[in-house]
């Protein structure tokens, strides 16, 4: 079954073309990952899907519903960024009990997601601390066990590693697939690095210009690129 369809999707930005005719299928359970340059509409593309940012022109459907008109709580989708913003002051139990608080979920409830995105996260033994005393990849995973929590049916993931040294960076690389295969949720993931995409995808998209230049599995992308802008980017020159 189709997780997510964007049908002839584009947005502008005061009258300059920034995603020009967008169509994809999602299948359930799929990790996906957009890759592209910077500035190609990467972003923009997620935020669309997530409800952030309007739709210029076509359809986003999520599980067989269209949603251009639903808010982003009623999508069924939860967003990782880049620069996770986690609340200083609160311990990470709460940081990661937010969004459940605001939906005003009962405790019992609260403390039973929380305790099972702690365990899959490996951050049982840091619930009590502040954000100040974890590292990168904890404050990360606290960032990602927030999603977690609202057990959605789609993650989308804006460059999550990016601030992350290059060690941490391959270690989360490796938490994230795991992650995806004990969850099995749909996952859709944007980068501009090809390592990533190559490593953790099941499917990619190249993007440029606000246009999907190739959609296909590692393999296919990297052994037969259908053009040379794919080949460039991939890394197989041609
Ligand atoms: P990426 O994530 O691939 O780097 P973005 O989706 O952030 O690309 O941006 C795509 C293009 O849209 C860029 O040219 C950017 O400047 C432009 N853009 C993004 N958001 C806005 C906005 N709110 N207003 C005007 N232009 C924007
Ligand atoms: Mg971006």
């Amino acid at each position: 079954m189709s997780a997510l369809t964007l049908s002839r999707l584009k947005k502008s930005f005061g009258g300059t073309d920034v995603i020009k005719g967008v169509d994809l299928d999602v299948t359930e359970g799929e990790f996906v990952v957009f890759v592209g340059p910077s500035g190609c509409g990467k972003s923009t593309l997620l935020r669309m899907i997530a409800g952030l940012e309007e739709v210029s022109g076509g359809e986003i459907v999520i599980a067989g519903k269209p949603v251009n008109d639903l808010p982003p709580v009623k999508r069924g989708i939860a967003m990782v960024f880049q620069s996770y913003a986690l609340y200083p002051h609160m311990s990470v139990f709460e940081n990661i009990a937010f969004p459940l608080r605001v939906e005003r979920l009962a405790e019992d409830e609260v403390r039973h997601r929380v305790g099972e995105a702690a365990r899959i996260l490996q951050l049982e033994s840091r619930l009590q601390h502040k954000p100040g005393m974890l590292s990168g990849g904890q404050r990360q995973r606290v960032a990602i066990g927030r999603a977690i929590v609202r057990e959605p049916r789609i993650f989308l993931f804006d460059e999550p590693l990016s601030n992350l040294d290059a060690a941490l960076r391959s270690d989360m690389r490796v938490e994230l697939t795991r992650l995806h295969k004990r969850l099995g949720a749909t996952m859709i993931y944007v980068t501009h690095d090809q390592v990533e995409a190559l490593t953790m995808a099941d499917k990619i998209v190249v993007l440029n210009g606000g246009r999907i230049e190739q959609v296909g599995t590692p393999l296919d992308l990297y052994h037969r690129p259908q053009n040379r802008f794919v080949a460039g980017f991939i890394g197989n020159p041609k």
